[in-house]
């Protein structure tokens, strides 16, 4: 006889670890199913660990409502947990006139967002950051940093102590709507089986176009294609992590938030990400990479960083619902009846601030989840 869950999760990033803390709730049977042999091999490791504030996302978007949401769960809980965090504020800095104008914008729809920013004298930026150099700047006092893997750690325990049952290098492949829900095909050591799920979330990161195509979603028609944008990390050495108090960042690019000051909560010194579109994930990060750091406005705001310190590091690769040149688009977390899949929950592009939004994330699906099987 099939085998019958109320809840399947495709993914154990920090977004399907998440939901899995949430959903279960002791009382429903729930499968995490990752096709890594550990949690968080992909976007959630691979990333700048910034709690952001909400500054740069559309007003009324999910980014912005669900950054800001989990900013202040995240800071609430990694404070009540003992997760590792530092809400060490970030300055953004313009390095030219042009760049200015784009801060004064930057800082209007942050402010509209309802973000808390203090535009910066001269003088007083040189208060916070003597060594920053800047044409203009202004402050945001709730940005921070977390470790990310002490949070997903604890979403996992969480998870846990709820009963979820957690399923690694088992890979969906199949996905077939039934009058009572779906049946599920996987892949694990011991070859392929099947079972029946009433409700499904897709926490797939980079492949959740491709699980959401398992469904019969017609990519293109949804717009739910991918696109994968690859960033690198330089670390800096030389003692210049000294030189700072806070995060720096650039006013942003078209597809980023711009290469910016990374600090991990040991105060270890990173510049990056510089981001390009991929075809393939490869993490790969060598010296060819240099020259965008060298030019990047951030170098001219750290004066007293020098070429020679920087070394190449890691790189991270981001599930963009956005092609190059495109503008930005919003996170799609959609209950997907009206495609006539219910009991489908979708998460597609959960790109950056997704770290951030990861508590306020799992506490809106839950809700869908709660209407869907009535409780
Ligand atoms: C370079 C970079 C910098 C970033 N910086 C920040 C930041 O500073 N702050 C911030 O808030 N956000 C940041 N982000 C974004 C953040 O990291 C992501 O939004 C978040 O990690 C997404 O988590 P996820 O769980 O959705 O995806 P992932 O972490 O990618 O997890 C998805 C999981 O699904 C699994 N999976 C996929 N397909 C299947 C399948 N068929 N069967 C079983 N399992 C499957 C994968 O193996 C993977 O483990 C950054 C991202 C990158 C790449």
């Amino acid at each position: 006889m099939t085998h019958r869950v109320d809840v399947t999760i495709i993914g154990a990033g920090v977004v399907g670890l998440a939901v899995a803390s949430m959903v279960a709730k002791g009382r429903r049977e729930v499968y995490l199913l990752e096709k890594n042999e550990k949690f968080g091999q992909e976007q959630s490791s691979r990333n700048s660990e910034v709690v952001h504030a909400g500054i740069y996302y559309d007003r009324g978007s999910l980014k912005a409502k669900l950054c800001l949401e989990g900013n202040s769960l995240l800071y609430e809980l990694c404070e009540k947990n003992g997760i590792a965090c530092r809400k060490c504020g970030k300055i953004i800095v313009a390095t030219n006139e042009m760049e200015s104008r784009e801060l004064e914008k930057l800082y209007l729809r942050g402010r509209d967002n309802g973000v808390p920013l203090q535009m910066l004298s001269g003088k007083e930026m040189r208060q916070l950051e003597p060594n920053l150099k800047g044409t203009a700047a202004f402050f945001s006092p709730t940005t921070g940093i977390v470790d990310s893997y002490a949070l997903m750690n604890y979403f996992l325990a969480r998870a846990g102590e709820n009963g979820v049952q957690v399923v690694y290098k088992t890979e969906v492949n199949g996905i077939k709507k039934q009058p009572d829900g779906y049946q599920i095909s996987v892949n694990d050591a011991s070859g392929d089986f099947s079972f029946m799920t009433k409700v499904l979330i897709n926490c797939a990161g980079l492949h959740s176009d491709k699980v959401a195509e398992m469904t019969g979603i017609d990519l293109e028609e949804a717009g739910y294609h991918l696109h994968w944008c690859k960033g690198e990390y330089y670390s800096v050495s030389g003692g210049k992590n000294k030189l700072l108090n806070r995060l720096i960042y650039p006013v942003p690019t078209d597809i980023s938030v711009g290469v910016h000051v990374c600090f991990d909560v040991d105060w270890r010194l990173r510049l990056g990400p510089h981001f390009y579109y991929v075809d393939e994930i490869s993490y790969k990060v060598d010296d060819s990479g240099k020259y965008a750091f060298l030019e990047s406005s951030m170098m001219k705001a750290l004066p007293f960083i020098e070429p020679s310190d920087l070394a190449p590091e890691t790189s991270g690769i981001l599930a963009m619902l956005q092609g190059s040149g495109e503008g930005q688009r919003d996170f799609v977390i959609e209950h997907e009846y009206k495609r006539g899949l219910p009991g489908f929950v979708n998460l597609v592009g959960i790109e950056s601030p997704g770290l951030t939004s990861s508590p306020a994330i799992a506490g809106h699906v839950s809700r869908l989840v709660d209407e869907i099987l009535g409780s």
